[in-house]
């Protein structure tokens, strides 16, 4: 049992430990109020993430011949990201591209077929940022007429398939996954890493004009930290079972 008595009348009458006594107690102090701090900054930070459902349907076009008048020649300003019209096609476009965006290390995406101009440019994006992309796709609709995935290929972005007549049907992209960010963090033999958080997104949608404006899709993005996860595992399963057809799919032109 700790004299608390002892210690007292040790700090009153002994300057030195009076000194390292309040130097110990405000280092101790600070380092608590810090955690606390840090707590609720977390806290606020994770309720503040995303987790959205974004539908596409019959109104998605309603505003699109007012969005290209109102588009200068050039202009990288995202016109509907203000949008009045919550079923914006060019708006909700814009909420998985703001999602691309902010991608610090890694992009997965396995989509069966995908042709849109703006995602592509996203992921292009992020190849300067040096983003890790990754892309698994249908052995068919890969090669469809305007595939983005046979120029990202061609940009270096690894791509693999699955050899088989059934279809590689899923539409869903994770952003910076748990797993692949720590499996990067161990390729580039870093200590630590810029801190960032997962995101999927998935549903109906294929990355396509089609899909994400004229068709009824859904499409869900989440921060959920299971749900990131079980995709990424998803993935990465699927990742190494096509691992046979990277090399021979799409040799750079
Ligand atoms: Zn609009």
């Amino acid at each position: 049992m700790l004299n608390t008595h002892l210690i007292m009348e040790q700090i009153r009458y002994h300057p030195i430990v009076a000194t390292i006594s309040i130097a110990v107690g405000t280092v101790l102090a600070s380092e608590v109020i810090w955690k606390v701090v840090q707590y609720f900054r977390s806290k606020r930070e994770k309720a503040n993430r995303v987790h959205e459902v974004v539908v596409f349907n019959e109104l998605g076009e309603i505003c699109a011949a007012q969005h290209l008048w109102n588009t200068r020649p050039g202009s990288q300003e995202p016109e509907a990201a203000h949008c009045r019209n919550t079923h914006c096609t060019l708006r909700n476009v814009g909420k998985i591209a703001e999602q691309i965006d902010r991608a610090v290390y890694s992009i997965d995406l396995a989509i069966y077929t995908f042709t849109s101009f703006s995602l592509a440019d996203a992921l292009k994006r992020a190849l300067q940022r040096d983003v890790s992309i990754r892309i698994i796709s249908d052995g068919e609709m890969v090669f469809s007429s305007g595939s983005q995935i046979t120029m990202l290929a061609r940009l270096g972005v690894p791509v693999r398939v699955p050899i088989t007549t059934y279809m590689m049907h899923n539409k869903f992209c994770i952003i910076d996954g748990v797993e692949r960010v720590e499996e990067i963090r161990q390729l580039r033999k870093r200590k630590w890493m810029r801190p960032c958080y997962s995101i999927a997104v998935s549903g109906s949608v294929n990355w396509t004009r089609q899909g994400l404006g004229g068709n009824w899709e859904n499409c869900i993005i989440t921060a959920d930290e299971k749900l990131t996860a079980m995709f990424q595992a998803e993935f990465n399963r699927m990742w190494k079972a096509f691992e046979k057809t990277e090399a021979s799919l799409i040799q750079p032109k």
